[in-house]
């Protein structure tokens, strides 16, 4: 039992059965390396590079800044998997030299991806400065875009990377209920899918994330927003590609097993939530995190969906 708790407290996330699932950090910079190291993280599964531009909210960072901040992060982890996420700025995350001021639903408006498609010359110095900032380096890089909408997205964020020379996986963030239904469609472009579980519910159940009084609709528990994990994963799977979370989803130790359960491959959160995560896994095995999802998904609500996989989970 001892030995067991002990396996369970460091090394790679996986089920009692083995079943691999790397546990990544989510960082902001290279401040949140040390902590990210600490807990083991296996990699980064989603670095937001929006702390680099919120200094100065006027202009972007010099190519140089980027690459300097960029490269202290991928240093940390030499043979890891860093993914990182181009900048999502709009919404919750305004940047004055790139939001739009007279949106009346910014949320719904110009952000994320769009923002980068619409300056072409901030997506560029981006992804160029990654490229140099990866040079010569072991790390497996992989960089995605935030707010994907559908395949020509994906083609438009593909072709940009190209572009920069970057040698690096391409990735789509999945956040908007229309990427996870047609994920299948997406996949033809990028060669990999992270799920934005906190914009994904938002824009699922139309309720804005910033607004407390709409948290029964931003649970992550929500059938619905299972369902779409479960559409996302599968078409990854059919795909033989990776299907990550890297919203607040993947925090919750419980969720995180019915997660596993629906076919994500791989989960990100903060660095602190990583012990618990790495504790719930290994005592489920496979098996079990995919009776547990189905039991969530046939649930009408998101606490019978939390009870259900808790009952299955403890095996009672
Ligand atoms: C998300 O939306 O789930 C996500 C990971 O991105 P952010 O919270 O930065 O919007
Ligand atoms: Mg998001």
């Amino acid at each position: 039992e001892r030995k067991a708790a002990l396996a369970a407290s460091s090394g790679p996330g996986q089920t009692s059965d083995g079943h691999l699932v790397p546990l990544l950090a989510n960082v902001g910079g290279p401040g949140d390396v040390p902590a990210a190291l600490a807990a083991g993280a296996e990699g980064v599964g989603l670095f937001r590079t929006e702390f680099l531009f919120l200094d100065d909210s006027k202009q972007a960072p010099t190519e140089q800044a980027q690459v300097s901040a960029y490269r202290k992060v991928l240093e940390a982890f030499p043979e890891g998997r860093v993914v990182v996420r181009v900048l999502d700025a709009g919404a919750d995350k305004p940047l004055d030299f790139l939001t739009p001021a007279d949106e009346p639903n910014p949320a719904l408006g110009v952000r994320g991806l769009r923002t980068l498609l619409e300056h072409p010359e901030v997506l560029g110095s981006q992804l160029r400065a990654l490229a140099t900032a990866a040079e010569g380096l072991p790390v497996h890089l992989e960089v995605m875009a935030p707010m994907v909408a559908d395949r020509a997205d994906a083609k438009a964020f593909a072709q940009a990377c190209t572009e920069a020379g970057l040698q690096a996986k391409f990735g789509a963030m999945v956040e908007i209920p229309s990427a996870a239904l047609r994920a299948s469609s997406i996949l033809r472009e990028v060669e990999f899918l992270s799920l934005g579980t906190n914009d994904l519910a938002q824009y699922t159940f139309a309720a804005d994330r910033q607004v407390g009084a709409l948290a029964r609709l931003q649970d992550p528990w929500q059938p619905a927003l299972l369902d779409l994990v479960a559409a996302a994963a599968g078409a990854a799977r059919a795909a033989g590609k990776s299907c990550g979370v890297c919203g607040e989803a993947a925090a919750d130790p419980l969720l995180a097993c019915v997660l596993t359960g629906l076919g994500v491959t791989s989960l990100s959160m903060g660095a602190a939530s990583i012990p618990y995560v790495r504790a719930a896994l290994a005592k489920a095995t496979l098996a079990q995190c995919r009776r547990a999802a189905e039991a969530a998904r046939a649930a009408d609500s998101a606490e019978e969906a939390r009870a259900a996989a808790q009952q299955v989970l403890s095996g009672e």
